[in-house]
């Protein structure tokens, strides 16, 4: 029987890639974004890939939209195998006095609250059939600390707690919780943000040892290891994708 995935933020980026690694290795995927054009993009990705897909449209800050993709997924397929806990916002960038608290909260909902609300419904029926595998994204500024994200530091250290903590309870239910750290990513957002400031670009490769950005396949095949059984005895991990840049800080 095809093995079930359910991707958040799954409309772009390393979500999107994902998807289609996934696909390629016959998951069939729940494709979860607020965005809809993106979402519906990467059902056809998924498709083209030879596996099935639906697509759910979420916020993932919404608890009551958290339940309804997991729902969703299982009257589909009844099973869920692998949750791929990505959706996430960068925020504006400013230093942390300077930030609104809207902003704060709008930060800490997304990419904090909707891991969590994840985690506590996909986690429930995983165990129920017997275990599964999930990855969480966190970020280079969820194992350092940087200028100008603070807030976004903080839900990206908050990844790394969740995961830990999750494997403590319930590893020996057959559950697997990693998360990822990238570094800076050349998704569709980077790449626009750099296409408009090509100085930025040049000093963060520069301050990057491999001296370029990542790709999203390279994220990737990184996900999608750590969610197959080829990663069975891996867990609680937090593996950092970065070219070296936070093991030189
Ligand atoms: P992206 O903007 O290309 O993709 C993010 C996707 O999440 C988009 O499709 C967006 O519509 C969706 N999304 C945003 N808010 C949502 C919400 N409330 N509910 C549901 N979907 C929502 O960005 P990406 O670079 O692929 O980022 C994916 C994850 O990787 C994020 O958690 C981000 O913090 C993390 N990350 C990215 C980088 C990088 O350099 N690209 C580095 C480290 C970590």
């Amino acid at each position: 029987m095809s093995k079930v995935g359910i991707i958040t933020g799954a409309g772009s980026g390393l979500g999107q890639a994902t998807a289609v690694q996934l696909a390629e290795q016959g998951v069939n995927i729940a494709v979860v974004d607020i965005d809809e054009e993106g979402g519906r993009e990467t059902v056809e990705k998924v498709n083209k890939a030879g596996a099935e897909a639906i697509f759910v449209k979420a916020d993932v800050a919404k608890l009551e939209e958290v339940k309804n993709y997991v729902n969703e997924t299982v009257n589909q397929w009844g099973q869920i195998d692998y949750f791929f806990n990505n959706a996430g916002i960068s925020g504006s960038g400013g230093y942390f006095l300077d930030t609104d608290p809207e902003e704060i909260e709008k930060i800490v909902q997304i990419n904090l609250m909707g891991a969590l609300y994840g985690v506590r419904y996909v986690a429930e029926v995983m165990i129920e059939n017997g275990g599964g595998a999930i990855v969480n994204t966190s970020s280079s500024a969820g194992v350092i600390g940087q200028d100008s994200v603070v807030t976004y530091s903080a839900t990206k250290h908050g990844i790394v707690g969740l995961t830990k903590s999750m494997v403590a309870e319930y590893a020996k239910d057959g559950l697997r919780v990693n998360a990822i750290a990238p570094g800076p990513t050349e998704t569709p957002m980077v790449k626009s943000y750099f296409e408009a400031n090509p100085k930025m670009k040049e000093s963060a490769e520069k301050g990057i040892p491999q001296q370029r950005l990542g790709t999203p396949e390279e994220v990737a095949e990184l996900v999608t290891f750590l969610l197959t059984s080829k990663a069975d005895y891996i867990n609680g991990e937090v593996v950092r994708i970065d070219g070296g840049f936070t093991n030189t800080k």
